[in-house]
């Protein structure tokens, strides 16, 4: 059976001393919630004193990003295996802020996707349609090439221990919401491809992370339904109170 994970992106938020003391406080507020997975994407430079402040919680910590290569020539650049050796778990591939502001195609994605997977991190592989594709009706074929292309070569050993997120580029930091019909809808079509390329058990058993200005007020309604399996979750994931009532929200 799938599992709801509730996870949070911090994006460019947070000082050291900001990350540790929100973790300290969500540590607390999610004790007992075992059943839904909870994940916090921290800055780099917080991300080995956020491993720390988790430790004893069923809390794990995401990485935002990370560069396909192992080592080398790449300044300002960080590895999986930088990211593994201090106990990050998830790396946050392909969101659409890096894809739009940083050139990131899907062959790029794709690299990274198979080096995290190569190093045992579970890569959150973001993919969602813009506006003006959903308005000419694109909507599942801009999901379909995104997941074609970050996924390539995978094999279905692989694929199952990818998080999708699918996160609509409109509903981003917008305050406008896909509905859950809506939402619902997208997400079916992507676990049906996903049974195309790699199986229903496997498709069956993915988490398809729902994204774009999920808060407390919508989140129970939108994991509510039958495709949606958690939430990737921006600016409402700075606070602990709003963002564990996202988590609870997922019981
Ligand atoms: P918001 O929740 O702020 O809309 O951001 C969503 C997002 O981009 C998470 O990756």
């Amino acid at each position: 059976m799938r599992r709801t994970i509730v996870a949070g992106n911090w994006k460019m938020n947070k000082t050291n001393a900001e990350a540790v003391e929100m973790l300290t406080k969500l540590a607390e507020l999610v004790k007992g919630d075992e059943k839904v997975g909870v994940v916090i994407g921290a800055p780099f430079t917080a991300l080995s004193d956020a491993v720390k402040a988790v430790e004893g919680s069923h809390i794990e910590i995401a990485a935002e990003n990370m560069n396909a290569n192992e080592s080398g020539a790449f300044t300002g650049e960080i590895s999986a295996k930088m990211l593994t050796s201090i106990g990050v778990k998830y790396v946050i591939l392909g969101h659409s802020e890096r894809r739009e502001y940083y050139g990131e195609t899907d062959e790029i994605v794709n690299e990274k996707v198979k080096a995290a997977l190569a190093n045992g991190l579970t890569p959150i592989l973001c993919i969602g349609e813009k506006l003006e594709d959903r308005e000419a009706g694109r909507t599942n074929e801009v999901n379909a090439t995104q997941l074609k292309g970050g996924m390539a070569g995978l094999t279905a050993e692989d694929a199952a221990k990818v998080v999708i997120a699918y996160e609509p580029v409109w509903a981003i930091g917008t305050g406008k919401t896909a509905t859950p019909e809506m939402a619902q809808e997208t997400h079916k079509a992507i676990r049906d491809l996903l049974t195309e390329m790699f199986g229903a058990e496997v498709a069956g058993d993915m988490t398809i992370q729902y994204g774009g200005s999920m808060k407390p007020g919508n989140a129970k309604e939108l994991m509510s339904e039958a495709d949606i399996d958690g939430g990737l979750v921006g600016g409402a994931s700075l606070d602990a109170d709003s963002f564990a009532e996202i988590v609870k929200a997922g019981l």
